[in-house]
């Protein structure tokens, strides 16, 4: 490791927990140190020592425009020196959610967050609120937030209860969380018809983000649309990670399966600390202060900074030209990745969806967190380690996904590949 961030990470470790504020910085799943960050250039990230990486994890989704866009970075100095925080209503705010409301159609009414985490929060508050039941159903590799209803694990039986997957979980919370295996839809009938009357909701990521990069099945989120309006569950789509990436309007856009509520974050943010849920003008108009007066609420959401940043950054999405170009950049990794699989006599699954992708150790499909646990993450790790040297910052752990931006050139690609390909034939 560098010198510099070995220093900066010794000090680290001393003060803050694993040395990280969030632990999937932390290299646990590869072993050593993270590298600390500089600063970063568009598709580039600097290290402390100065060297420079092509950047895939892309502050894990944010950055759909690379570090420091100038448009961006000018937002956010424009309403950095008309005050940074107000506790009361700007209009930017205003323009933030017409702007959600324009691109996800879905969306009728929103509310501005701080984080992802507080949007599938407070999202899974109102369905329970809207509906007057307890239990929720998730999915088996699908990632929340770090809210104590999402931090259970599956029982022993895909009907059985859940278990707390933290400390400090309570048993009893777990006991309303219901968690299934990903792109089974069966298994929701079943578990719906096992708890009638008591499921207030359905979460899921439409592409799940969380286990690398998982698409759901032909008919699955037709299926979940079903099920939950036949038995008025509200069906939570979560496109923290998919929302502004897979298409505009999302994962739902593209997919063509329309949720009742939505959590946003990440790309909304623009970078800054943003989360947001909406949906249905009926279900929304129950929370605080309307209606029954649903609880949620934030001394800094809306804030104007963020604001700024996640408009600026949405309203770039917006011109012609940018989602082709998002596509051509994420296929054009994927056919590359698996063609150099191919060249080195191995099947690996490359699984892609707009911008987002992953190269699985597994051979054959991965559908499901029970085929993306077979993944080699041994050998993940020393494939992680020779991109590094080679100059491709990538997630540090198998079960993520390749952000590639919109700024992302051709150079960096062509790039990627070589160095993928030649850092996947000095680990196979
Ligand atoms: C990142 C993520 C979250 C949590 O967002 P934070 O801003 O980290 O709290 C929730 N859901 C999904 C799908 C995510 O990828």
């Amino acid at each position: 490791m560098s010198d510099r961030s070995a220093q900066a990470y010794s000090q680290a470790l001393q003060y803050i927990p694993g040395g990280v504020n969030s632990p999937a910085r932390a290299f646990g799943a590869v072993g050593g140190g993270p590298r600390f960050v500089s600063h970063g250039r568009a598709a580039h990230l600097f290290d402390l020592d100065g060297r420079e990486y092509i950047d895939y994890v892309c502050s894990w989704g944010p950055l759909i425009f690379g570090h420091a866009h100038p448009r961006v970075v000018r937002a956010i100095q424009e309403a950095c020196e008309r005050g940074t925080s107000f506790g009361a209503p700007t209009e930017l705010e205003v323009a933030m959610a017409a702007q959600v409301c324009a691109m996800v159609p879905s969306i009728e009414m929103v509310r501005m967050v701080n984080s992802g985490t507080e949007a599938t929060m407070s999202a899974v508050r109102v369905a329970r609120g809207y509906t007057g039941r307890d239990k929720i159903i998730k999915f088996e590799g699908c990632w929340h937030g770090h809210g104590d209803s999402f931090l259970i694990k599956a029982g022993s039986s895909a009907l059985t209860l859940g278990a707390p997957d933290s400390p400090g979980v309570p048993a009893s919370v777990a006991a309303d969380t219901l968690t299934l295996p990903y792109n089974d839809a069966d298994a929701v009938a079943h578990a719906v018809a096992r708890n009638p009357g008591q499921v207030a909701a359905v979460i899921v990521e439409p592409v799940a983000g969380n286990m690398g990069t998982v698409l759901p099945c032909a008919g699955f989120l037709e299926s979940l649309r079903q099920i939950t309006r036949d038995h008025g569950i509200v069906l939570i789509f979560d496109e923290v990670i998919t929302g502004f990436r897979v298409a505009p309007g999302g994962a739902q856009q593209r997919f063509g399966v329309t949720p009742d509520l939505t959590c946003l974050g990440k790309i909304v943010g623009g970078g800054l600390p943003v989360g947001a849920y909406g949906g249905r003008r009926e279900i929304m108009s129950e929370v605080s202060p309307m209606g029954r007066r649903i609880s949620q609420a934030g001394t800094l959401s809306g804030n104007p900074l963020a604001m700024a940043a996640g408009l600026a950054q949405l309203q770039m999405l917006t011109e012609p030209g940018v989602y082709e170009r998002l596509e051509q950049v994420s296929v054009t990794l994927a056919e590359g990745m698996r063609d150099s699989v191919r060249r080195l006599g191995r099947r690996f699954a490359v699984n892609q969806v707009g911008a987002m992708l992953c190269l699985f150790f597994v051979e054959g499909e991965v559908n499901d967190y029970a085929a993306v646990t077979r993944a080699d993450t041994d050998l993940f790790r020393r494939y992680f380690w020779a991109c590094l040297e080679r100059g491709l910052y990538l997630a540090p752990s198998q079960f993520e996904c390749m952000f590639p931006s919109a700024v992302h050139s051709d150079d960096d690609i062509e790039a990627t590949l070589r160095a993928q390909y030649e850092a996947l034939r000095a680990v196979l």
